[in-house]
């Protein structure tokens, strides 16, 4: 049981190894249900992401753990310590905002020492764990800068060294990314990890960005409309996504409705079959670009015939919509130099069956 949540930290009767311990926790604004009763756990030095579409609750899930937002029900443990009606300042969190959030009168070291001041850290401590902060984020030349003399990665890698200097049990970082142009983005993310590895904060990190989950993340969280979709380690979302909502929401696929029969193959609606040994029943198949291959190039699996509906040259590779029996599915593959199939052509294509998942309608059935 849970000790009762006063208006002061209590310790939790029942522990937990996890460092963050959201329990059965809802936030309704008038007849909307933000949050949906979100259980989540966050181990010592994990990165936990909370992904899903704009408006799905990660944000407000994420100012509720930070002290924001109050929850209309469900409790927030931090390290087994009741928070969940503890002020932002008393939860031992350092928080990263969308904006940053510098303050602009500030110089650099200033903004970095802030929260020590708060805590009343020792002069000398203090300038000591900004020299340091500002090694950890590469950036001790702009101690004296004010933010607005700063480019936009700069005053990210700022806020993380102010969020960081305090040693928080947790981190928070919502959306850290998205004032950062394509290229800057992808190479913030690699040092963020790489920082937050090497001080080994327990982190949670809200995103819309599949890509950027997938590849910073321990677990990531997929929300839909206030509820968890899933929970599960990056591979295990890509590769067995439970819903459909989470396949089509990570990567590209085609997700195709039908039946599973008696001799365990797929027939979805217009009527392609995919051989296998599936369990009877209605689902939905997951089928993945990179599934669908050349006969060419020797793959194992079953060879259709698929007429090219929509052709896309991206580079790397061509996106291509091909239609197999009536059903559109979507393959990538890299072709010969002025050989990208044109709409209207007639291709073979082979589909290694076994590599590709069916969603249960109902898993107890
Ligand atoms: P985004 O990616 O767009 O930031 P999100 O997943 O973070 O979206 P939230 O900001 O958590 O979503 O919002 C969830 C829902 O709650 C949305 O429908 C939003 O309009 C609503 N909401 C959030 N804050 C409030 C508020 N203070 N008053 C009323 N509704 C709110």
């Amino acid at each position: 049981m849970l000790a009762m949540t006063g208006k002061h930290a209590t310790a939790l009767q029942e522990t937990s190894d996890a460092v963050v311990e959201l329990r059965s926790i809802s936030k309704t604004y008038r007849d909307l249900a933000a949050v949906d009763n979100v259980s989540i756990s966050v181990g010592r030095g994990e990165l936990l992401c909370l992904l899903g579409p704009s408006g799905c609750g990660k944000t407000t899930t994420l100012r509720i753990v930070a002290g924001f937002v109050e929850p209309t029900s469900g409790t927030v443990s931090i390290n087994n310590m009741d928070m969940t009606f503890q002020p932002p300042h008393r939860r031992d969190t350092g928080m990263v905002f969308q904006s940053y959030a510098l303050f602009p009168h500030m110089t650099v070291a200033a903004n970095i020492a802030f929260g020590m001041e708060n805590l009343k850290w020792a002069r000398a401590e203090r300038d000591e764990r900004v020299r340091e902060m500002l090694r950890l984020v590469e950036l001790p030349h702009l101690a004296d800068r004010l933010p607005s003399q700063l480019s936009g990665g700069q005053q990210q890698r700022i806020a993380l060294a102010r969020a960081l200097a305090i040693r928080p049990a947790v981190l928070l970082l919502d959306e850290p990314f998205s004032n950062l142009d394509a290229q800057l983005r992808v190479r913030m993310r690699e040092e963020l990890r790489e920082v937050i590895r090497g001080v080994e904060v327990t982190t949670l990190f809200v995103t819309h960005d599949q890509e950027e989950a997938l590849t910073m993340s321990d677990r990531i969280v997929v929300m839909n409309a206030g509820k968890i979709e899933q929970i599960g380690t990056p591979g295990d979302i890509y590769e067995k996504p439970e819903t459909s909502f989470v396949a089509k929401f990570i990567g590209q696929c085609t997700v195709l409705e039908g039946i599973v029969g008696a001799d365990g193959a797929f027939t979805a609606k217009a009527g392609l079959r995919l051989p296998g040994n599936w369990k009877p029943g209605p689902g939905c198949a997951v089928i993945r670009p990179e599934q669908i291959k050349m006969p060419s190039d020797r793959p194992a699996g079953v060879t259709y015939k698929a007429r090219v509906v929509q052709s896309h040259y991206y580079g790397e590779a061509t996106r291509v919509v091909i239609d197999v029996n009536g059903e559109q599915l979507m393959m990538q593959e890299r072709f010969p130099f002025g050989l990208n199939p044109k709409s209207g052509d007639v291709l073979n294509v082979t589909l290694d069956t076994s590599e590709i998942r069916i969603i249960r309608k109902n898993p107890q059935s």
